[in-house]
């Protein structure tokens, strides 16, 4: 359904939107010497989600492409359900993302213009003060099949609107007693087009304009003005627009102001999550989350405190492409994209999240053995680092097995494994406490067998697993994620029940692992790979120096039959 599965590799092709911008450029006169314009036009009133990070990575990428430029545009046109802690956190993300507007722009700075180009339409016939009350604009607008009725206060004078739409901004109506409309058609097959409120009544405290207005547009009236009167040549918008723009376009012919081309792509929508800002907020102040920055959360904030790296994500919506109909998206593809990235830059390390202790009976006590252990496979750069080998050690709980079916070829009674950079070991006991539970794995090594020894060729098995000593390991906590719902679609809910029903209850798990001691040396905000678990980051708010709270981001596909494969 998108441009990158029409035609392959989504780099080596341009998507829809940039044909038409070429084409634009190249045949009309009114582009001529300009260059390519666009803007991201957020409403402040929540954090921005991944949906944004397409909607910014193509806007932003558009400027790129053509040498032209992209702003920043505040739409903050909806005073109650904005603030300046949206605007912070989005200016934030935005740059975090890696892209720098040219301009900053809000909606509101335009409140003056706006309304200057209001008494131009009132004055030329083609708006109107309309008394009608919510409920009764509802029943005169008719439906989708039948046409709508004129309001009974349309064939008001010229001189009547002026001083009533005057009196509407000087404060002295009461919230939605009376709204300013436009005159178009209520006639016409597309509903936007039948007499559009441009203005309504609301006496509410601007973030920015404070009190100095208790008349705000509507969206329709301030976005393609704002997109004119910062000379946008490409107004990039989603899907449900697209039967607003006869209006977008109706509003800049009628003003005789410059105008720009509204497109449309489908919105982003992406398997297991949910995406409206509106639930998104009620997942936050009800508190089924820890914030909007909660590591769960498909905010960038959320995706950034998780772990995601700013170029995964621009990965990722460079391999989605640029959809014309409605897509979802596999969230697999975004954890594709994350692991594409740590695979090449995190630094491996060990870390047993459910530890089990392993006592090698034939190893020296007080023995310490330094073991190489490469940084980074796929980094050539990366370097080694020496890791401690003891005589006691951890070994993950589900490494091994009592009782295993024939193909498990990690440890079992009796059985042979390889602990990974050391030696192979043999489990020769094992140790229950008096309620039955496996408490600890009596072993012996091979000595022959260490690591990169001429003499460890000659022997295989077929299984390596990750280890850390007991003596000179540390102690962290580890955020298990996992998606935080457990339907493919938690937008739909039967009747009676809501997207909070499909809510998985075991989305995080919080364990204690016992890990490198480097690991306990980590900054905030570091992201490594544990082998054979995955990528993880320490945290960038819980975390303090020396105490590591690690976020799991993503497990590692096929891991444990590549490991065991390497063996
Ligand atoms: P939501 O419905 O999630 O609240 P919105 O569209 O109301 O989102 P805005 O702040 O108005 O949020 O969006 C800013 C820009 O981001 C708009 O141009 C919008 O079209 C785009 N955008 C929002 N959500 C998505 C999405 N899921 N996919 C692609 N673009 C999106
Ligand atoms: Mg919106």
């Amino acid at each position: 359904m998108n441009d990158a599965s029409e035609s392959g590799d989504p780099s080596s092709h341009k998507n829809f939107i940039e044909v038409e911008v070429e084409k634009d450029f190249a045949t009309k006169p009114e582009l001529a010497g300009r260059h390519v314009v666009t803007r991201f036009p957020p409403e402040p009133n929540g954090y921005l989600h991944i949906g944004h990070a397409k909607s910014i990575c193509l806007n932003f990428g558009l400027a790129k492409t053509y040498s032209g430029k992209c702003n920043l545009r505040f739409d903050d046109t909806n005073p109650t359900k904005e603030n300046e802690e949206y605007v912070n956190s989005i200016k934030t993300d935005v740059q975090w993302l890696g892209f720098q507007w040219d301009e900053l722009f809000y909606a509101s700075d335009y409140f003056g213009r706006l309304y200057e180009w209001a008494l131009q339409l009132i004055r030329e016939g083609h708006a109107f003060v309309c008394d009608l009350n919510a409920d009764q604009m509802r029943d005169y607008r008719g439906t989708l099949t039948e046409p709508g009725r004129n309001s009974p206060f349309r064939d008001r004078s010229v001189q009547e609107n002026m001083d009533l739409f005057e009196r509407m901004k000087n404060g002295e109506f009461v919230d939605g007693e009376r709204t300013l409309r436009a005159k178009i058609d209520m006639g016409a097959a597309n509903l936007n087009l039948r007499d559009p409120v441009l203005y309504r009544i609301m006496h509410a405290h601007h973030h920015r304009t404070g009190d100095a207005w208790c008349i705000y547009p509507m969206y329709d009236w301030a976005h393609g003005q704002s997109d004119s009167i910062e000379g946008v040549t490409h107004s990039i918008c989603t899907l449900e627009f697209e039967n607003h723009r006869p209006l977008y376009d109706w509003f800049c012919r009628t003003l005789r102001i410059y105008h720009p081309r509204q497109m449309e792509f489908a919105r982003m929508n992406l398997s297991y999550t949910v995406m409206s800002k509106r639930k998104l907020l009620q997942l936050v102040n009800e508190k089924h989350v820890s914030g909007w920055d909660d590591p769960r959360m498909p905010t960038i904030s959320g995706l950034r405190r998780r772990g995601y790296t700013p170029e995964s994500l621009r990965l990722f919506c460079d391999k989605i492409g640029v959809a014309r109909f409605s897509s979802t998206i596999d969230v697999i593809i975004l954890e594709s994209s994350i692991r594409e990235h740590l695979n090449a830059i995190a630094p491996r390390f060990m870390a047993v999240l459910d530890p089990i202790k392993v006592v090698l009976t034939n190893y020296p006590t007080d023995q310490t053995e330094w073991m190489e252990a490469v940084n980074n496979p796929e980094d050539p750069n990366g370097g080694s680092r020496q890791i401690p080998f003891t005589r006691e050690l951890y070994i993950e709980r589900d490494d091994f097995m009592e009782t295993p079916p024939s193909k498990f070829f990690r440890l079992k009674p009796s059985g042979e494994v390889r602990l990974r950079y050391g030696y192979i070991i043999r489990c020769d006991e094992v140790v229950k406490d008096s309620a039955g539970n496996i408490v600890q794995l009596n072993c012996t090594y091979d000595p022959s067998t260490k690591s990169g020894s001429p003499s460890a060729i000659e022997r295989k098995v077929k299984g390596t697993i990750h280890w850390v000593s007991a003596s000179q390991s540390s102690e962290v906590d580890v955020r298990l994620y996992d998606r935080l719902f457990i339907s493919e679609t938690p937008d739909e809910a039967p009747e009676g029940k809501s997207f909070l029903d499909n809510i998985n209850p075991n989305s995080v798990r919080v364990v204690r692992a016992r890990v490198e001691l480097e690991l306990a040396k980590q900054a905030a905000g570091a992201r490594v790979q544990f082998e054979r678990n995955g990528y993880f980051c320490a945290d960038i708010k819980d975390s303090i120096p020396g105490v590591p709270i690690f976020n799991r981001i993503v497990t590692l596909k096929d891991t444990w039959a590549k490991i065991a494969s390497k063996g």
